[in-house]
């Protein structure tokens, strides 16, 4: 790891970024097994606790962490927001070259960096946890496994485990990902589909010991929703009007043929009655042009929001800013 992204001389190489949402027990616990996993990681890191408007006296608890060891930061979220929501916080506070974040519930083992490391070592931009060995409920494990299979195959990237919280990034990967709402369950296709290394380790998973799962049956319904809305963002946002362009020339053409169709029946002397494929390519004509005029608008929100950024993959004796 000699290629080294100019940061500031103080800034630590490691940054781990922990969503907590309840877990005033557990965090403790994790705090100690962090110090100690990061202590012989062997290169300088920072902890981000990000408070997602606990009601159990989480922020006490980091609050105290944070006075005891400095290299533990915190912030406080104002009300729970979704972990979507607490690891952009996290993200956009995190100085380090690289990113590692992982669950505050003691699920995911803070030993287990070093083989994400060697992954990311391989040439990943982006290590995704697998819970291999899944210590959690039926009802949970098997919905989980379909909706893996599914976000692979939209994602065109092949993971057992995108909803894993264990991951390490290198820091462009962080910088170039938008997370909101509750993408977060689909960081590694994001990733995928800007272009980064995405690939995933097997990672040694520990039942729940305090509190309980933040997410119910509806993770599942609003999982596939979001994944329809991942996908739409990421292949589309680009360029509307090829999107729905398409679409409404389509129609328009269908349309348009039926009525010269129709004209030309007229011509050649045949009465002109009102006929259901005649009202139907009426639809279809003013169907395309409504999807056309959706494109046209989508490309006006494009255009408005454009980045003028593009994702770069690593930085070589260049300034960030
Ligand atoms: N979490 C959060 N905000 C929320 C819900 C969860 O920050 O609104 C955190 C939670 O504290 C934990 C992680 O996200 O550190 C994963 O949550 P949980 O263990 O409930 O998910 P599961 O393991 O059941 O997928
Ligand atoms: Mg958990």
């Amino acid at each position: 790891m000699s290629e080294m992204t100019a940061r500031g001389s103080s800034d630590p190489r490691l940054s781990v970024v922990v969503p907590a949402y309840n877990e005033a027990e557990s965090l403790p616990e994790l705090h100690r097994e962090l110090l100690e996993a990061l202590n012989a990681l062997g290169m300088s890191w920072e902890i981000l606790y990000v408070d997602d408007g606990s009601r159990d006296g989480s922020d006490r608890v980091i609050e105290d962490l944070c006075r005891s060891e400095p290299r533990a930061r915190g912030i406080l979220l104002s009300r729970n927001f979704g972990k979507s929501a607490a690891l952009a916080t996290g993200f956009q506070a995190v100085r380090g070259e690289f990113v590692c974040t992982l669950d505050a519930d003691l699920q995911d083992d803070p030993h287990e960096m070093p083989r994400l490391f060697a992954a990311l070592e391989g040439g990943l931009d982006l290590v995704s946890g697998w819970k291999q060995k899944r210590r959690d409920p039926v009802t949970k494990r098997w919905p989980s496994k379909l909706f893996n299979r599914v976000t692979s195959m939209v994602a065109g990237v092949r993971l057992h485990d995108f909803n894993c919280g264990y991951k390490l990034y290198r820091r462009e990967v962080v910088d170039a990902l938008e997370v909101y709402g509750e993408l977060h369950r689909f960081l590694p296709a994001l990733a995928h589909w800007r272009g980064f290394r995405v690939g995933e380790v097997g990672v040694n998973h520990r039942a729940r010991r305090f509190g309980q799962s933040k997410f119910g049956a509806a993770r599942f319904v609003n999982g596939f929703l979001d994944l329809l809305t991942a996908a739409f963002i990421s292949t589309s946002a680009l360029k509307p009007l090829h999107v729905f362009g398409r679409i409404g020339l389509g129609f328009f053409l269908l349309g348009s043929g039926l009525a010269v169709w129709f004209v030309v029946q007229w011509l050649q002397g045949e009465p002109l009655r009102v006929r259901p494929l005649m009202l139907a390519g009426a639809a279809c004509v003013l169907l395309g042009i409504q999807f056309i005029l959706m494109g046209l608008l989508g490309e006006m929100i494009a255009h408005q929001s454009a980045r003028d950024e593009y994702p770069v993959r690593r930085r070589f004796n260049l300034d960030r800013s």
